[in-house]
């Protein structure tokens, strides 16, 4: 098995403004010395009007965690009204971009299509796209979750070449577990992550699949990120409530 680096990415979601997120990221640096960075990676989602400030926080400090943004334009430019592109984001050093979330999914109608579109504009700007795929809890009650995110995940990836998957993070997000301290038992988590897992290496080849980062979100908080990563295809978190505290955040980075 390739020894993966875990990565725990905190989505702030619509949260925080940029003071905030500025005094924010510094308790996040100041309890997460430089040695942690070497067994685990850490990244910052903030809302877009926070990223320059992170930006400047991050280079100016020569911090060693990354940032990134939480959506994405499937365009590169043009009358877009609201929307933010791929170069724009590359401009602002971003690392990662989140594509496909459950809340975009659910209130701006984002389809698997239009979630492959962002996953492209992504890679196409040198973006690390973390893919969210998660079944709602109707799915989960049928028993056909992991046929669902299967089916989300391969939608998702539609057209790439092998070489691009490997750049891709996945992010298993149950709709039941985000928000509502429901959190996946580290059985479930596994089951679908490990199941990702697998297709990924049906489709693209078992050096990819190794290869690929596969986070498991949904609820994750310090009391419970020890056992969701010692699972073997769980390769980490992507946090939101819990990203929110510094001193919490940063403990669950610890964690991992
Ligand atoms: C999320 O929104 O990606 C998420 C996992 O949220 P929470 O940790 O609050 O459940």
């Amino acid at each position: 098995m390739a020894s993966r680096k875990p990565l725990i990415a905190g989505n702030w979601k619509m949260n925080l403004n940029h003071f905030e997120a500025i005094a924010l990221v510094q308790k996040i640096a100041f309890a997460l010395p430089a040695k942690y960075f070497e067994k685990v990676d850490v990244a910052v989602i903030p809302p877009f009007t926070d990223i320059r400030s992170v930006q400047t926080l991050v280079d100016g400090d020569k911090l060693l965690l990354t940032y990134g943004a939480q959506d994405i334009s499937a365009h590169d430019a043009g009358a877009y009204t609201g929307e933010v592109s791929g170069p724009m984001l590359a401009k602002l050093g971003c690392t990662f971009v989140v594509v496909g979330h459950s809340e975009r999914r659910e209130y701006h109608h984002e389809d698997d299509e239009l979630v492959n579109r962002k996953v492209r504009a992504a890679l196409k700007h040198g973006l690390t796209p973390i893919l969210c795929v998660g079944e709602r809890i109707e799915v989960r009650e049928q028993g056909t979750h992991v046929e669902h995110c299967a089916a989300q995940l391969l939608a998702a990836l539609k057209g790439l070449k092998a070489e691009q998957v490997r750049q891709v993070v996945v992010a298993y997000e149950p709709v039941w577990a985000i928000g509502t301290g429901r959190v996946a038992t580290p059985a479930d988590a596994q089951e679908v992550c490990g199941a990702l897992r697998a297709k990924l290496a049906e489709k693209y080849g078992a050096e990819i699949a190794d290869a690929v980062r596969v986070l498991y979100g949904g609820s994750v908080k310090s009391g419970n990120i020890a056992d969701l990563v010692k699972q073997d295809d769980v390769d980490g978190a992507l946090v939101g409530g819990a990203s929110l505290d510094g001193e919490e955040f940063a403990k669950l980075c610890a964690l991992a």
